[in-house]
């Protein structure tokens, strides 16, 4: 068959920096001239290849969710060091030449999958990477929490996050909970701001729970004095009467050819070397 190797197909998605698009300027003309075939969002990719930040994967993520089954992403950090971007600029040529190989391993993260059943019956179903909140949009709110189906508490206040072990890093980590290693297939539930007194009370501490088990929220407020959000999304006026969180059973697939020791990452984005 006259030795014919199909290259690998890669997908680019950048945030609007100026830092950014040079870049993907440059990206693009290293990886043509290796062959490697640039496509757009309808047809399937080995890589996706992210320019940015945590933020700008985050978006390709959903953006993208119809592939997660067979492509790996990689993500270029314009930024600081990310957590789920650990390549940087300078590295381009090495990366390029790894994404001219074979396609190889990956290493693979949890994803949270989120139920929400509506008040007419329907349901629908979103997955998350970092996290999915239930918050008031003015004063507080009351959710019952069940733990599987077992009634764990009644939290009233700002609101409730519950966290993959990657979005353990991100907006849980500011609410107290701890960070979780990614290898860990659990789900991390932590509260804003509880109200506890003799009517509401809940244990006050960040939970994590394991991954045949679920958390079951129950808003009890009318639809106008909530909002929920799915890692960066926000939504508005849902008329919800239950959510449902659990590990999902899709996974995203990082390209693990140069996966940084996630401690390492941890260290360097928010303790930092002092020498
Ligand atoms: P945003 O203001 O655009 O981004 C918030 C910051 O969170 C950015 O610096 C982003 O990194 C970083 N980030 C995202 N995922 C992370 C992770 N897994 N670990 C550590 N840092 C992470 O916020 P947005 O677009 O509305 O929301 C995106 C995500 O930001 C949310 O899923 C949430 O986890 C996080 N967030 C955190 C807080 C907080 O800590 N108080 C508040 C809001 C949102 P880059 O700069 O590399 O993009």
């Amino acid at each position: 068959m006259g030795g014919l190797t199909l290259k690998n197909k890669l997908l680019i998605y950048t945030n609007n920096s100026s830092r950014s698009r040079l870049v993907k300027e440059e990206f693009l003309r290293k990886a043509q001239a290796k062959g490697l075939q640039i496509v757009d969002d309808q047809d399937s990719p080995d890589y996706i290849v992210t320019i940015g930040g945590d933020g700008t994967l985050l978006q390709a993520f959903h953006q993208f969710q119809a592939y997660l089954s067979q492509a790996q992403f990689v993500g270029i950090h314009t930024g600081h060091l990310g957590f789920y971007t650990d390549w940087q600029p300078q590295q381009m040529d090495e990366l390029i030449q790894f994404l001219s190989q074979p396609k190889g391993q990956s290493i693979t993260y949890p994803l949270l999958q989120v139920t929400l059943r509506y008040k007419d019956g329907k349901k629908e179903s979103l997955l998350a990477l970092n996290e999915f909140t239930l918050r008031s949009n003015k004063g507080t709110i009351v959710s019952e929490v069940f733990i599987k189906d077992y009634f764990f508490e009644t939290f009233r206040g700002d609101g409730l996050c519950v966290a993959t072990p990657t979005g353990s890093t991100g907006l849980s980590k500011s609410l107290g909970g701890a960070v979780i290693h990614p290898r860990l297939d659990a789900l991390q539930m932590t509260e804003m701001a509880s109200i506890n007194n003799r009517v509401y009370r809940t244990l006050s501490g960040p939970i994590i729970i394991a991954k045949d088990e679920w958390i079951k929220l129950i808003p009890i407020a009318d639809k106008t004095a909530f909002s929920l959000s799915v890692d960066h999304l926000h939504y508005e006026d849902k008329a919800v009467q239950a959510i449902r969180v659990q590990i999902a059973q899709e996974r995203i697939a990082f390209a693990s050819f140069k996966h940084l020791h996630f401690w390492n990452r941890v260290e360097g984005s928010f303790i930092g070397r002092k020498y």
